[in-house]
């Protein structure tokens, strides 16, 4: 590498010790400090209202989206001309006049316009007839982001070929970690002692983020064995000798004396400190790379390194995760070398939450049985029902195993729900404080965001929950030493002293440094509190809200609907005159519009109760259909049924292709509740609700409707939600008429 400082990365964690950092990084960084750190920077709170943050259905800001894209294309134009301004070109007006060029322009004019035709076929995500997954319209800013980021097309994987977006994405990852409860300290800050330093950067996607976090994981939970054979082996280690950990039954012992058992259930951050601790010793980082090179899980592989490190523990890792995961979880375990059957499915509850005393049980077999466990994923808002797990119980509940001498990491796979934490967070705080929220997060959704950032690492999409375009995924880590676990170009060793880029941790190697500028100008002006996200999501959830009203409400002659979300009273298994005495006054919110609503809410505290209560932990509203037979009773067929509510679902999507979407009157999307996976009690009484008859091996068909729109409930119309119950029961009529039902 030159010793040109415009090729180093000037982001060093700020508890790098000066005397650790080589001159050209201390330059480097003082050169950034001045040319960009002033304009750039992540801090302060929103103004303005999510109707100027959008598109809009009807593209109602399109002048400004032009405006803003032109201003783009000609800073972008004003770049190339400023560079070296006097150097010739190539595409002279003549060249312009020849017929080759011409050629080449009506053929580009002709295919574009294919091209733009063709996309009309496309699911028309931004309108407020989309329901169906986490996506609708974007926002501006991160469209323009994505756009005046993609004319400079930098690449993320190394700073020297991105040196803004690179930047970009430093203090996206900060503010996505902020966002997520870690704590960064403010600008010109200290640290707080004793607490580790956080790190997030930004990936394509979520299953991507899934995946590095448990391939963080497992090298973290193999890295302290792999040091006590180096230190064993090795004679220049020798020193390391006296190297002691914590215990979790209190004191401390010597590593290279402890059994294996006990140094793959230390503590994570003691784990993640190792290189450190060694180098702390006086062994050159560059040496201390070379010499566990041959002892760490990542170059000697999972195999190997159990038939040579491993006699006294046979038993292979494994992993916890709920019923309701995501499936990058078990392609996770493959991509990694530990096989799917790695991934010890845990059931869920009544609401789609982890079951804990399922994880309990898992936990006390596997400390039988010595199984090293490398995570237990709590998934924060559910891809299907956005059901959010228990995170506080199973952070408690790994306090008493680690009692017992079970360590393990815990992921939050907040991919879709990170960005709802925002309706907790008070505008403009850089801090970790979380209040109360203006709206309907439910005491319990409130209780688990509080200790997100006790995770050790979290994903969270922006392209989900942040209305950005693709690619935007994120992983963030609580200790931001983790993230070494994975550099292939220095296995387990503490070498932020030279850190080069972004680039070097994580699954991808190109990446786009436009991907950066999109979440980071959205999060510029669309601030991640109450003031920005949270003002968006909050509306959504008083949406999702009104929608669960309307649709448990829903009365139709020949088909009911049964939300999967159970409310107070069928909870409570409360007789049907209770029931019906419930749905009226549920009606009743259905009935008023939203100023109407509001001011009942505030001064009703028993209906606000009620309302609150209703619907999912966030806003995906899973149901399912079923009619009724010629006599008025309930169909108690389940395959029947199915058939229904998927019959349904092809008017309420694109699952088959059309010629036309302006038929298309509602988008939802579906799946289906499997007893292989929910388990048999789960889907059993969900049947039950349903009025079918449960059925031993056969799933339960159900719908999704996801709500990003806002402002469904107010529009120049009315109450946009009508519309919506209107199509989905006409959907329901054609599907029963298809079916020969009634
Ligand atoms: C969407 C999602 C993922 C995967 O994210 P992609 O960006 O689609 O790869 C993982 N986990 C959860 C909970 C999700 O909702």
């Amino acid at each position: 590498m030159s010793d040109d400082v415009s090729t180093v990365s000037p982001y060093l964690p700020s508890d790098v010790p000066e005397a650790l950092m080589p001159a050209r990084h201390k330059r480097a960084r003082e050169k950034w400090d001045q040319e960009l750190r002033g304009p750039l920077g992540l801090e302060g709170s929103t103004r303005g209202v999510p109707e100027a943050w959008f598109l809009g259905p009807k593209a109602e800001n399109v002048d400004l989206l032009k405006e803003l894209i032109m201003s783009a294309i000609d800073s972008h134009a004003e770049f190339r001309r400023g560079f070296h301004p006097d150097d010739p070109t190539h595409i002279t007006s003549a060249m312009r006049a020849s017929t080759g060029f011409q050629e080449g322009v009506a053929r580009l004019r002709a295919d574009v316009a294919e091209l733009l035709d063709k996309l009309k076929l496309s699911a028309p995500f931004a309108s407020m007839r989309y329901q169906g997954h986490m996506l609708w319209d974007q926002v501006l800013p991160a469209t323009i982001g994505l756009f005046a980021g993609m004319l400079y097309n930098q690449n993320n994987v190394a700073a020297e070929a991105s040196p803004v977006t690179t930047r970009l994405e430093i203090e996206v990852g900060n503010d996505l970690c902020r966002m997520l409860g870690y704590y960064v300290p403010p600008e010109g800050k200290a640290p707080k002692p004793g607490k580790p330093l956080p790190w997030g950067h930004i990936t394509s996607g979520g299953t991507v983020a899934n995946v590095e976090a448990l391939w963080a994981a497992r090298n973290l939970k193999f890295a302290a064995v792999s040091i006590r054979q180096a230190i064993r082996e090795v004679p220049a280690l020798s020193e390391a000798k006296g190297l002691e950990v914590p215990l979790w039954q209190g004191g401390m012992a010597r590593l290279v004396e402890l059994d294996t058992w006990t140094l793959l259930n230390l503590d994570i951050d003691a784990v993640a400190g190792l290189p450190r601790a060694l180098t702390d010793l006086g062994i050159p980082p560059d040496m201390l790379t070379r010499m566990l090179g041959a002892y760490s899980v990542q170059n000697v592989g999972l195999i190997n390194f159990y038939r040579s490190f491993m006699r006294d523990v046979q038993e292979t890792p494994v992993f916890l995760a709920p019923a309701t995961s995501h499936y990058s979880w078990p392609k996770a375990a493959t991509l990694l070398g530990l096989g799917q059957n790695a991934v010890i499915i845990q059931r869920v509850d009544r609401d789609a939450r982890l079951d804990l005393e399922h994880v309990e049980s898992t936990l006390i077999d596997l400390l039988r049985r010595r199984v090293p466990v490398l995570a237990t994923v709590a998934v924060i808002g559910s891809t299907e029902e956005s059901a959010v797990d228990p995170l506080a119980g199973l952070l408690a509940l790994r306090e008493r195993s680690r009692a017992h001498g079970l360590n393990f990491a815990i992921h939050a796979d907040a991919a879709w729900g990170g960005y709802f934490r925002c309706m907790l967070r008070e505008a403009g705080s850089a801090d970790e404080d979380v209040g109360v929220p203006t709206l309907a997060m439910s005491d319990y959704v409130q209780r688990q965001y509080a200790v997100l950032g006790k995770a050790d690492s979290i994903t969270v999409d922006p392209h989900k929950g942040g209305y950005i375009p693709y690619p935007a995924g994120a992983l963030c880590y609580r200790n931001a030493a983790m993230r070494d676990a994975i550099s292939l170009q220095a296995p387990v060793v503490f070498h932020s002293q030279a850190e080069p880029t972004v680039g070097i941790y994580g699954v991808e190697g190109s990446k786009p440094g436009s991907a950066a500028a999109a979440v980071w100008l959205a999060h510029r002006v669309i601030r991640p509190d109450r003031s920005g996200y949270g003002h968006i999501l909050g509306q959504c959830m008083w949406t999702s809200k009104r929608l669960f009203c309307r649709l448990h409400t829903l009365d139709d002659t020949r088909f009911r609907v049964t939300m999967f979300n159970a409310t107070p009273a069928e909870r409570a298994r409360r007789p049907d005159d209770e029931l019906a005495a419930e749905r009226a006054a549920i009606r009743q919110f259905v009935n008023a519009d939203n100023v109407g609503l509001e001011a009942r809410l505030g001064a009703d505290p028993e209906a606000k109760r009620l309302f609150t209560s209703l619907g999912s932990d966030q806003v995906i509203l899973a149901f399912s259909l079923n009619f009724r037979t010629p006599d008025g009773r309930m169909n108690t067929d389940l395959a029947k049924a199915n058939a229904f509510n998927d019959r349904v679902f092809q008017y309420c999507s694109l699952i088959e292709p059309r010629a036309d979407v302006s038929d298309l009157d509602l988008v939802l999307t579906s799946s289906r509740f499997e007893p292989r996976v929910y388990g048999h009690q789960f889907v059993d009484a969900f049947s039950r609700r349903l009025g079918v008859i449960p059925q031993a091996e056969l799933g339960v068909d159900f719908l999704i409707s996801t709500t990003m729109d806002p402002w469904t409930t107010e529009t120049e119309g009315g109450d946009f939600l009508a519309v919506i119950e209107a199509a989905l029961i006409r959907a329901a009529h054609r599907a029963l008429d298809d079916l020969g039902h009634g």
